[in-house]
């Protein structure tokens, strides 16, 4: 749906008037939590009928008006996409594989019937939101300016159908380690819902599909455990993912199996990433379906040796523990595996410009 004139589209700059203070940033880059700081700007790219992409703007962060029959508020034609800029050993700034969340970002968009946004044009408001903010970034072990680029529908119409108007937003938020708590291993809660079904929105970055896990989640920690694992919708049978985040499994002799991408699951960066990684470390790496009966069964005989969730927002975790209304079993030790350390350890040494780029992953901002 993207117009040739949305390629070369002028962004405007305005500087926040009263950005925080110095100490202020400080204060939160010292303890910066997950998800309730933010930088001083934005950007915001509108979208019209017609028109198409224009009005691409980098200004203070503030409030968007809406009219309250904004579709989004009515029928959640809403997506999103989240990544990461890193302070790299040299001092330098970089993105890691924004282009594969910029082609994420346009599959969503496809699922729920809302406009494409060129690639080049959702990596360059990226990109000019980590400079203008560049001071908000962390220094840090496992710390990060996490950001969050967005679509909503913003058509004032209650009739159901694809809205004729547009915005598209990226806000920025220091992040440190995603779980506050620095488990050593999380422990999860099969869930009795389900979160995808064949032929639904699960392989699309949607705010519905979240809106959806809220219960399920809190039933986890209400039971007392971090997490939600779901399982398929058709046979509540074959392990998909979490709530967030897609899961790996290491057996004895050193093969792994993650969840294959058949619809319901969300295609992640980092789990396509690991792919890639564990299979140059000379791994057998299978994508494929695995049973809950399957895992409970290898977790007790030591087939099974490690189990790790794996996300941009909370990089690799290794799970410990999973219970369901039949009981509970352990994975490997109940801590962290040694395979899942040495995986994460690769990933972030190439996040943090520690360890060579061969992939062409690392996106450096001048
Ligand atoms: C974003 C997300 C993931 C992880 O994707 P990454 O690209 O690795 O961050 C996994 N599952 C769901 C449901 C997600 O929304």
């Amino acid at each position: 749906m993207a117009t040739l004139a949305d390629a070369g589209l002028i962004f405007s700059t305005q500087t926040h008037p009263m950005p925080a203070s110095a100490e202020q940033r400080d204060a939160v880059l010292a303890n910066p939590g997950f998800g309730t700081h933010f930088s001083d700007h934005m950007v915001t790219i509108e979208w019209t009928e017609g028109e198409g992409w224009h009005d691409a703007v980098v200004g203070p962060r503030q409030p968007i008006a809406l009219d309250p029959a904004a579709s989004v508020l009515h029928y959640a034609q809403e997506i999103f996409e989240g990544l990461k800029a890193y302070k790299q050993a040299d001092g330098s700034i970089a993105l890691f594989r924004p282009e594969a969340n910029a082609a994420r970002f346009n599959q969503s968009a496809q699922r729920l019937a809302m406009p494409e946004l060129p690639e080049a044009l959702f990596v360059e408001a990226i990109e000019r939101l980590v400079k203008i903010d560049s001071d908000w970034i962390p220094a840090g072990e496992g710390a990060s300016l996490y950001l969050r680029p967005f679509m909503i529908a913003t058509e004032a119409f209650l009739g159901v159908r694809p809205a004729k108007r547009y915005k598209f937003i990226v806000i920025a938020s220091p992040a440190g380690n995603y779980f506050k708590s620095g488990a050593p291993a999380v422990s999860i809660w099969v869930s009795d819902y389900t979160r995808a079904a064949p032929g639904g929105t699960g392989a699309a970055k949607c705010g519905g599909n979240y809106a959806a896990s809220l219960v399920p989640q809190a039933e986890a920690i209400s039971r007392g455990h971090d997490q939600v694992v779901f399982l398929d919708a058709a046979e509540h049978k074959w392990i998909e993912e979490l709530g967030g985040m897609n899961l790996y499994f290491v057996f004895e002799d050193g093969t792994l199996l993650t969840p294959a991408l058949t619809g319901t699951i969300l295609p992640g960066i980092t789990r396509d990433s690991l792919l890639q990684l564990a299979r140059e470390e000379g791994l057998k790496v299978e994508e494929g379906k695995y049973s809950l009966d399957q895992w409970r069964d290898d977790a007790t005989s030591g087939k099974l040796v490690e189990t790790f969730a794996c996300g941009t927002a909370a990089v690799v975790t290794p799970v410990g523990k999973v219970s369901d209304r039949d009981g509970a079993f352990t994975i490997g030790s109940g801590g962290p595996g040694q395979l899942t350390a040495k995986l994460k350890n690769r990933l972030v040494s190439i996040q943090r410009g520690e360890a060579a780029d061969s992939h062409g992953w690392i996106r450096k901002i001048a």
